[in-house]
């Protein structure tokens, strides 16, 4: 089949076509995200392939459709960004890739978080000048400490696990509570009292109209004061301005982000010779208790093979009319 593949880096072609020795369909590839204005590229596409920040309204499905695409493949594992039920009604088909490596995200969350805590971030600039000086690199035991894992699916399960081995007591909340989870010790919050006993909270529920800003004024004056807070799930779960509101007042002791409400502006391109005018984004990064990695933590060598060989595997099963393993359907 021909694939139009939009947000393409030079890792998604060369892993994509390792893939494609033996999927062998012709894929062509495009740099920038699918959007409004390059929607025209994919014409005579009858699959698009995208990515995380790739806008998948109504209006660009229609074009779409109109120019012979059946097929959206995510090569990704969420898919906020497909109007689920515009596709149904134009007949187009959407696949994502479930599962992949849930250590992959599971691992940098756990990065991000000994990284927040004990100041690496702050102690590797510092020992490049020179400075060996400790003060303000203070951080805290992990053991014993209290872990919230908002959402505690694939990736949330192995997120608990690792914080297990480290001595940490787990919280949960999810709308479908896991045996997995409450067999690792971990047990389920209703959502009032998310983070309230929490020095850590993790998200890693999916971005939908329910878990909006999820984290928001309110949820963090409720939270224990000094927590830090991990979002390596999307950033519309975060309201980014509360969040600085809450870190300059001290009751959010840090933030660690693989994930921004505005990413699709800002991530995987190099905007280093540029001038960045997102303020919110600019205030975000002074803070010395804050971190952010742009959208990586699905990034190993495991993960993105995995992601393309699955992509490739639901064209086939497309192509040769089969059932779709990892079809998505409109609710
Ligand atoms: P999953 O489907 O296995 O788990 C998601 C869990 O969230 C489920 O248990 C589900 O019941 C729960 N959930 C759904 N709605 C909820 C709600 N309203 N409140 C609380 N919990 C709710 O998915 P996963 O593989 O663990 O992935 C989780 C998320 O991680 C994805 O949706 C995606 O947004 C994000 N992700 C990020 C990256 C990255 O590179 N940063 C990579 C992969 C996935």
């Amino acid at each position: 089949m021909k694939v139009s593949v939009f947000s393409a880096k030079r890792y998604d072609r060369e892993y994509l076509d390792a893939a494609n020795r033996s999927a062998g369909h012709q894929l062509k590839y495009f740099e920038d995200p699918l959007d409004l204005d390059t929607v025209a590229l994919a014409a005579g596409a009858e699959a698009v392939c995208i990515f995380v920040n790739d806008k998948a309204n109504a209006a660009v499905l229609e074009q779409l459709k109109a120019g012979g695409t059946r097929l959206i493949a995510l090569r990704c594992t969420g898919f906020n960004n497909v109007d689920l039920q515009a596709a149904a009604s134009l007949g187009l088909k959407v696949v994502r890739v479930t599962d992949y490596s849930p250590y992959s995200v599971a691992e940098h969350a756990v990065a991000l978080l000994l990284a927040i805590n004990r100041k690496i971030h702050r102690a590797y600039n510092r020992t490049r000048d020179s400075n060996f000086a400790l003060d303000g690199l203070m951080g805290f035991d992990l053991h014993g400490k209290t872990v919230a894992v908002i959402g505690t699916g694939k990736i949330g399960r192995v997120f608990a696990k690792i914080m297990v081995g480290f001595g940490c007591n787990l919280i949960g909340y999810d709308k479908f509570p896991s045996p997995e989870f409450e067999a690792l010790g971990g047990h389920y919050a209703v959502p009032g009292e998310i983070g309230k006993d929490a020095d850590i909270v993790s998200l890693h529920c999916p971005l939908t109209p329910e878990t909006h800003h999820i984290v928001n004024a309110e949820t963090l004056s409720r939270a224990k004061r000094g927590a830090l807070l991990i979002n390596t799930s999307r950033g519309g779960l975060v309201d980014t301005e509360a969040a600085i509101e809450a870190l300059k007042n001290g009751q959010l002791g840090g933030l660690a982000l693989d994930v921004y409400e505005q990413e699709s502006d800002l991530f995987f391109r190099d905007l280093s010779n540029t001038i960045v005018t997102d303020d919110v984004f600019q205030r975000l990064i002074s803070f010395p208790n804050v971190i952010v990695t742009g959208h990586q933590a699905f990034f190993t060598q495991e993960a993105v093979r995995t992601i393309s060989e699955t992509t490739l595997q639901s064209v086939s099963e497309f192509a040769s009319g089969r059932p779709l393993t990892n079809e998505i359907k409109a609710p």
